[in-house]
Formats: structure tokens, sequence, C-alpha cells
């Protein structure tokens, strides 16, 4: 069936026992056992809940994958999944990958002993040659944040075959509906399903998805003994906001690029990265591995002084940190997710003191486009004159 189809009908629902409408929020924490030589399929809600049951069944199904998994956030996904590795292990993850994932593998894993290196995975032969004999995974953001740096998912599956290790990406930006990298060969995805995914800025939430039922035996494991699982009620709201991700992506995707090509012509925008215009680095690669540019786009405005005007002018989006909502939310990297990098890293990696990053939500293009003109125009016309 079609992901449309899926998204409402991922297979548990109706509740079996009333034949309600969506799946009952399960607040037990324990179940009883009717037999003592028989366990219950439920035992203790930390092990399982069949309202957190039901979401992890629709998104291993999204994803294409054995088994998923869901946690109290994104972080704590990814954490779990990470502590699929031992000490003495080498891990090499996007040179760009998200704030906190960072801040987990060189201040936690380091101190276990995991050690990772971070290269441009944009380009095949850097990551190649920084694979060691104890190189277990690679860890991909793509497209990344918050330049939208595009890495070849079949040339990471291609490395990671030929010396044994794992692919682990992050498909938080694009989700099962416009990326499926299971299908592609990669091993694990994981999501902070606080963005896309659940779509209203109201839940914390994060899923690990395995394509081969023995990692998800190990994963789930890992889930159990350390508990980081997501509650009933984020489930139940996770579980609803999935229904509408195809139609709320869809609209804030066709406005975004409507976006992204209106902002490249603007005389105060010096720079547009968003992987649909046809000029991104990216672009081609994206395209042979994505069925769309999704939903989030960067800009540079030049200086701190021009996003300082901007972003006092701008009226409609969230000024913020986060994506993913039916709201749009405006994000100022230097001062907010990238403000713990070192400065010069930071403007290495094209994120100087100019650039915004916009989720687009589900506003009308006329409006939100005419916000981003007025603020636009505050900002050349308060700038000295030339
Ligand atoms: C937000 C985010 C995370 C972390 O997720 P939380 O739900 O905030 O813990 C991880 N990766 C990416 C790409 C994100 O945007």
């Amino acid at each position: 069936m079609e992901f449309a189809t899926r998204l409402i009908h991922p297979g548990k629902e109706i509740d079996p026992v009333t034949g309600a409408s969506s799946v009952p929020i399960f607040l037990a924490s324990t179940y009883h056992h009717a037999s003592l030589d028989e366990p219950p399929a439920f035992d203790y809600a930390r092990s399982g809940n069949p309202t957190r049951a039901a979401l992890e069944e629709a998104a291993a199904q999204l994803e294409g994958g054995a088994a998923a998994f869901a946690f109290s956030s994104g972080m704590a996904a990814i954490a779990s999944v990470l502590m699929l590795f031992s000490a003495g292990d080498h891990l090499i993850a996007s040179e760009d990958v998200y704030g906190g994932t960072y801040r987990l593998l060189t201040t936690v894993l380091a101190r276990l002993g995991i050690a990772t290196t971070f290269v441009d995975t944009t380009d095949p032969e850097r990551v190649a040659a920084a694979v060691r004999p104890n190189t277990k995974a690679l860890y991909i953001e793509t497209p990344s944040n918050p330049t939208l740096k595009i890495t070849d998912l079949r040339a990471m599956v291609a490395i990671a075959r030929r010396h044994g290790l794992l692919t682990i990406v992050d498909n938080t930006f694009l989700t099962p509906y416009r990326q499926r990298p299971l299908e592609l060969g990669c091993d694990i995805v994981v999501h902070s399903a606080t963005k896309f995914l659940s779509g209203h800025s109201d839940v914390v939430a994060g899923l690990a998805v395995v394509r081969d039922p023995e990692l998800g035996r190990r994963l789930y494991a890992v889930q159990n003994a350390v508990g980081a699982v997501l509650g009933v009620q984020d489930s139940w709201l996770l579980l609803r906001g999935l229904k509408t991700l195809k139609v709320r992506l869809d609209q804030a995707e066709r406005t975004a690029a409507q976006l992204a090509a209106w902002l490249k012509t603007h005389p105060a925008v010096q720079r547009v990265y968003y992987p649909g215009l046809s000029d991104h680095p990216g672009h081609a690669t994206h395209r042979a591995q994505a069925t769309g540019d999704g939903a989030v786009l960067a800009f540079d405005l030049g200086s701190a002084e021009a996003v300082r005007r901007f972003v006092q002018a701008v009226r409609l989006p969230l000024v913020a940190v986060s994506l993913g909502a039916v709201e749009s939310i405006l994000t100022y990297p230097a001062r907010m997710s990238h403000a713990a990098m070192p400065s010069e890293v930071r403007r290495a990696r094209g994120i100087g003191d100019g650039l915004l990053r916009l989720s687009v939500g589900l506003e009308a293009l006329e409006d939100l486009q005419a916000d981003l003109a007025q603020a636009l125009e505050a900002t050349s016309a308060a700038l000295p004159q030339r």
C-alpha cells in the first residue's frame, strides 16, 4: 500500500477489545499473570506497553524495518543505540551532527572508552580513510544541520560492508515519508520524533528502527535494561501526529521550495541552503536517495546585526530551537543550536553570524513570504546606505 494509506492503517489502528478508532492509552504499569507457567504478553510497562507497542509497530512498518523502539527523547534513542558499542570501539560520525549527539559522543561516550572521529561525510574517500581496525559504525545525518549537506547513503553502505561496520542514520529532517535509509542498506535509523513525526511542538520523543531482527533483539535488550522508554501518553500523541505526516510534509515542503527560490533572488540574502535548489552542492545525490527535499532551509543575511534586525521585525515564525512543527520556526544557529561550538570551527563549517534556519510550517505561503519580505526590508533599510 501507498505511504499515505499505511500512515492511517499501520495495523493496530482499531482496538481489538472495543473497536475504538484509536489505540487506547494503557496507563497500567504492571500486568496480571493468569498462569505462572505462561507469562502474559505484557508484564511490566518498561519492558512493554500496548500503546507504545502500537507506535513501535507503526514506526517499523513506515521505515521498512524489522523492529522499532520508542524512547523518551531523540537523544535517549541515540544514546541507547550507541550503547550497542563497547569500550575500545571506534565510530565515524558526520562532522556536523546534531549538537546533542556531538555532546553525547565527545563527553559521555568518550568517557566510556568509545572514541569518535568526526569527518566530512559528504566525501566518501574521507570516510574510508578514517576507518580503523576497531571501527564499528558510521553515524550519518543527511541532510545535515543547519547547512543541509548531503551524504551519499549508498556510498556509506558500500564502505560499511567492506569493513563490517553498522550504518546508523539520523532521519529526523526527512522522515520515512521522504527518505528510507534501511531500504538503501543502512542498519539503524534514529529519529527525534519531537520534530516532524509528532509535528505539533508538544511531544519530546525518539525512535530507533533496525533492518535486521537480530539487531532488534540486541536493541530491545538495551531499551529494557536502560529504561529510557517513551511514556504512554506521549506514545499516543505521536501515533496521532503520525497520521497527518504526509499532508503536513507535502504542504510545508511546497511552501519551503517556493520560499527558497524566492529568497535566492532577494538582494538582502547572501546565500540560501536547500537541497531542492539545483545549485545545492548535494542536490543530485539527495534526489537519488530521497523522494522530497523537506521543509527546512537556511539563509545567510551576512551579519549578526542584520539577523538581529530581521528577528525583531519578523512576526509569524516562532523564534526558537526545534523544527518540524505546524508553525514555522526560525532558529539562529550561532546563538542557539551551535552556541557551544568555537566560533572559528562554526564559521569554517559555514555557520556564520548571519545564518538563520527556517523550518517551514503550515501557514499560507503568501503570508509567510509577506512577513519575511517586510522583515528583510527592515533589515536592509536599517543598514548604512551604500
Ligand atoms: C532534535 C534533534 C535530535 C535530538 O532529539 P530530542 O528529541 O531533542 O532529544 C537529534 N537529531 C536531530 C537531527 C534533531 O533535530
